[in-house]
């Protein structure tokens, strides 16, 4: 099965970034969201991202025209019943994922394919949702989506073989290199690097070294391009506690507990970039 027309579900960072990596490729793409007002804060950053790559010489005027005039938006899901695929790329929380699953699973066609950028919940437990089990998928984009090669493939317990190939055909038409991954907590990027970045957080809370030191070591030792707390930094310390938690209580592994440092300074709002103080500090 190939696919003309992708649905994606949520305008947020990672929506409006798939959004855009399909329609430069020449998909057509309904982007979707709850709000007028998001949508059109998900339209200007892909305007704006397009806009960047022009300046940069990676894409023609033209070339951003058609990708944009291929994109089109709305607030009813309704119109998405006729995609080949819909992405679900909606806030991060099960109940409001089970609800999109079993809306979407009502009216799409027989044959479409629903694929989720979840990052934590089960692939299995939302395919378990819907009718159509066999043709659910997580597709785990990275951050900055039209920056970043990787997308690994979730195959829940449920996954046929004629999906996951299709998505992969798919995967690769969007010039991204697709990996293969069982449905397991963190799948295999953030179950590496959440739990490295733990370690450095660790690290510090002992008084091994200081935050500059951590992360000079790891970039000259490692040939990291930037240290595990600046990344942490950069990821959200929220976030980065939320994976080590899904990690904890999805192994029962003592080994994935979070640092009581990063419990602590998620405590004290001081959540990296996004606030202006993590590790490190921001203007
Ligand atoms: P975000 O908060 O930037 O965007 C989420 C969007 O979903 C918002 O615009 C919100 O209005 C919308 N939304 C909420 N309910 C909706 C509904 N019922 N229908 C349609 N839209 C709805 O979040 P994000 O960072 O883009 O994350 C989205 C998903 O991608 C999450 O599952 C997250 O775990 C995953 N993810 C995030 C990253 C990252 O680095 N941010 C990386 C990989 C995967």
């Amino acid at each position: 099965m190939s696919f003309t027309k992708i649905g994606v579900v949520g305008a947020g960072t990672m929506g409006n970034g798939i959004t855009q990596a399909f329609a430069v490729s020449g998909f057509k793409v309904v982007m979707m969201d709850v709000a007028e007002a998001a949508v059109q804060r998900g339209l200007a950053t892909l305007a704006g991202s397009l806009e960047r790559l022009v300046k940069k010489e990676k894409l023609t005027a033209a070339q951003k025209d058609e990708a944009l005039s291929r994109v089109t938006t709305t607030t009813d899901a309704a119109a998405l019943a006729d995609c080949d695929l819909v992405i679900e790329a909606a806030t991060e929380n099960l109940a409001l994922k089970l609800k999109i699953f079993e809306q979407l699973d009502g009216l799409l066609k027989e044959e479409a394919i629903i694929a989720t950028n979840t990052s934590s919940i089960s692939v299995t437990k939302l395919a378990a949702s819907v009718r159509r089990s066999d043709r659910v998928i997580g597709m785990h984009f990275f951050n900055p989506v039209p920056m970043m090669a990787l997308v690994e493939l979730i195959r829940g317990l449920q996954t046929s073989d004629a999906t996951y190939a299709a998505v992969e055909a798919a995967t690769k038409a969007l010039g991204k290199t697709p990996v293969q991954v069982r449905n397991s907590p963190g799948f295999v990027v953030n179950r590496m690097l959440c739990p490295m970045i733990n370690e450095a957080i660790f690290a510090l809370g002992e008084g091994l070294a200081s935050a500059a030191e951590i992360d000079e070591a790891m970039k000259l030792g490692c040939n990291h391009p930037i240290g595990p707390l600046a990344l942490c930094d950069m990821i959200g310390l929220d976030v980065q506690l939320a994976v080590m938690q899904v990690l904890f209580e999805g192994f029962k592994d003592p080994k994935y507990r979070p640092a009581p440092l990063l419990v602590e300074m998620v405590e004290a709002g001081y959540l990296g970039r996004k606030t202006g103080k993590g590790f490190f500090e921001y203007q």
